[in-house]
């Protein structure tokens, strides 16, 4: 048992970590030293033939010389050559094979043709054979020194024909000679195997070393998560495809996708659930689309992939591929424990029809899962020409934004809130237009968000509001104006403490104003936001909760906020008498805002019979093109003029 661990310390010591590295280094080795070997072994064959020349036959002299030349010259030319070339690991593999084995029939023959001589030559001459062959074997051992299995191939055979040769002899000399050869160049073989050993040494370092290096660029490119490649690595791998797909023609597509409702359930269950969430995420994508895509997780709950395995020639490929991952995801999920449902929606882009460059395809994809997710969740949305225009539009009106003169250019347009029944106006809701001087009448709905990502819109609330305050003055006591903020004014703690100096500033009753707020940004989690809401009820405005129906928010943290109106989407509006369904919603959330004592509106009624419907189920103040278009400031004197007419 002993004997068999210490064999196995030994071959241990001469075994690399890593076999492919060590065929690559001795073969890299021996481009430098077989070219070496070859040339020594030229000169010693020459030297030894010169020496014989009066004394050989021809044929052994001359003629078998020319062979050997001609060989060596060949294999040394072939090796030098070879020397700046990286092979791969077959064939090098294969090189250090064919040279060992070489060395099982080279050496011999060498052996035997120096052997041949002998006898022809005197005693000065037998002595010279003697002295070439122990100078050849140490310059040829050291040559093949990388490979231990080409040295021991050298020594053997030249030992064996060596000693074979001269212990018969009747000269003793020779055969003491033959011994000491024996012994010297087995001493040699076991220095040798000292510096092979740290030949395997090294090896293994450098093994060692590129590992690590290997692993740390695995890690710098994968999700630690999820273990799937990360951000870095799929515009990475984006690029290349690009490049590849540019030169081949081939079409692929980029879709990013990301989860609905996934904020909830890290709120709910803590993040160790919303992790454990995300992992099983990653999975179940990429066992649906298998080798049809490359799947990276971009961040958060953002995952991307880049369809190139599908070869198709439109769409329909794609979307069907991203559809079927978006059906997946809304297959329950197993928790340790529960079951949680989400979903996911997908923004999609092809290459070449949209976009060219990984950045762009990804911007790209973005924003079709973005416009996406404004309309229907869950499904996946293709980046469409319709977007490129709209892309393109938005560059326009933001440069425009950054150098209109807005104190002149932003106007505030008002369109009436009625009491339906009667038909009498009891305010106004104060809606922004920009007449640019470059693009002429932008509507609020383009500038609006493009202000807010251009941190624009704190500067244009507050110029908005003091031109409809102003406007207010002119106006009869009892009517209200309904002004719309947006999140980032009621993020922002100076910019409320600026619009409530204009309000106090201003002379107006502050009960005579109320302050509309998108759903959106009442279920920001912002504290400030929830702040700002009290601040304004505390110096007497009303506030409404804008756009009801239109977000994804629970009401019940909806209906936590100090409110004092609601204002019931248009969308529930839009042909209400004929739709059952939307009846029943508006009646009740106007029944919801009965109970809570809230006061609602019902915005964007446009026909009679969707008035009469409304009345029906309860509504009562209402606004919409019924009545009147939004209206320049100037027109709400005649417009309140000719009430008694109208009525
Ligand atoms: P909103 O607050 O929901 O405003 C009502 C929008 O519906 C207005 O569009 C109005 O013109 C339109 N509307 C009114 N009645 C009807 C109708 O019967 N049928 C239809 N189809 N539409 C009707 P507008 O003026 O284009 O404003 C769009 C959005 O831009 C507003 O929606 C609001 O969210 C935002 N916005 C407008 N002015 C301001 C502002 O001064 N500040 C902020 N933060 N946002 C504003
Ligand atoms: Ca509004
Ligand atoms: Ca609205």
């Amino acid at each position: 048992m002993h004997w068999r661990h210490w064999l196995q310390s030994i071959k241990n010591k001469f075994t690399p970590l890593d076999e492919d590295a060590l065929a690559l280094a001795q073969y890299q080795v021996f481009t430098r030293q077989i070219p070496l070997l070859y040339f020594l072994l030229l000169i010693n064959t020459w030297t030894l033939a010169y020496v014989f020349r009066d004394a050989a036959p021809h044929w052994l002299g001359v003629e078998l010389l020319l062979g050997i030349s001609a060989f060596s010259v060949f294999r040394a030319i072939g090796w030098w050559n070879m020397r700046d070339e990286i092979p791969n690991v077959a064939v090098a593999r294969r090189r250090v094979r064919t040279t060992v084995i070489l060395a099982w029939i080279l050496a011999p023959a060498m052996a035997i043709w120096s052997l041949m001589l002998f006898d022809y030559g005197d005693m000065y001459l037998k002595i010279h054979v003697v002295f070439m062959m122990t100078a050849g074997i140490m310059t040829m051992t050291y040559c093949l020194s990388s490979s231990w299995q080409a040295v021991l191939a050298l020594v053997a055979t030249v030992n064996m024909i060596f000693f074979g040769f001269f212990i018969h002899r009747d000269e003793y000399q020779f055969s003491a000679m033959a011994i000491h050869f024996l012994v010297v160049t087995s001493v040699m073989v076991g220095m040798m195997m000292y510096y092979y050993r740290d030949f395997v040494r090294l090896i293994d370092a450098r093994s060692l070393a590129e590992r690590a290096q290997n692993e740390a660029l695995l890690q710098a490119n994968r999700d630690g998560l999820t273990q799937l490649p990360n951000r870095r690595n799929f515009f990475h791998t984006l690029e290349g495809i690009c490049a590849e797909s540019k030169k081949n023609g081939q079409r692929f597509a980029v879709a990013v996708l990301d989860l609905d409702g996934f904020k909830p359930v890290n709120d709910l269950y803590g993040h160790a659930v919303g992790d454990a969430l995300l992992v099983q995420v990653g999975q179940r994508i990429a066992a649906c689309v298998q080798a049809r895509a490359h799947v990276a997780r971009l961040g958060g709950d953002e995952f991307a992939l880049i369809m190139d395995g599908l070869d198709a020639q439109d769409d329909a490929a794609f979307v069907a591929l991203g559809q079927t991952v978006c059906q997946r995801l809304r297959e329950p999920f197993e928790l340790d424990g529960f079951t949680l449902q989400v979903g996911s929606s997908m923004g999609l882009v092809t290459f070449p029809d949209r976009a060219v460059q990984a950045q762009q395809l990804y911007q790209c994809a973005d924003y079709a899962l973005y416009e996406g997710k404004r309309g229907s969740r869950g499904t996946v949305s293709v980046f469409s020409y319709q977007h490129s225009l709209r892309i393109q539009r938005d560059a326009l009106i933001e440069q425009a934004l950054r150098t209109a003169d807005l104190a002149q250019e932003l106007q505030v347009w008002f369109q009436p809130i009625v009491d339906a029944p009667s038909g009498r106006t009891l305010g106004f809701e104060a809606l922004a237009r920009w007449d640019s001087a470059r693009l002429g009448m932008v509507s609020p709905g383009e500038f609006i968000v493009l202000a807010e990502r251009g941190s624009l819109m704190n500067q244009i609330s507050q110029m908005l509001l003091a031109k409809a305050l102003q406007e207010m003055q002119h106006w009869p006591e009892h009517l209200e104006l309904s002004f719309n903020l947006s999140v980032q004014d009621l993020a922002s703690a100076a910019t409320m403490q600026q619009l409530l100096a204009l309000i106090a500033n201003s002379g107006i009753a502050p009960q005579r104003l109320s302050i509309e707020i998108t759903e959106t940004a009442a279920a920001h989690a912002a504290a400030q936001v929830q702040h700002s809401i009290e601040l304004l009820r505390e110096c007497g405005c009303g506030v409404v909760l804008d756009d009801l129906g239109t977000g994804f928010s629970s009401l019940t943290r909806l209906l936590g906020l100090p409110l004092t109106k609601i204002k019931i989407d248009r969308q529930f509006v839009r042909g209400i008498d004929a739709k059952v369904a939307n009846r029943k919603i508006v009646a009740s959330l106007l029944n919801m805002a009965r109970e809570m004592q809230l006061q609602c509106v019902i915005e964007g009624v446009e026909t009679p019979a969707e008035r009469l419907t409304l009345l029906d189920i309860g509504g009562t103040f209402m606004q919409g093109y019924l009545w009147s278009r939004p209206m320049p400031a100037r027109e709400v004197a005649r417009w309140l003029a000719d009430e008694s007419v109208r009525l």
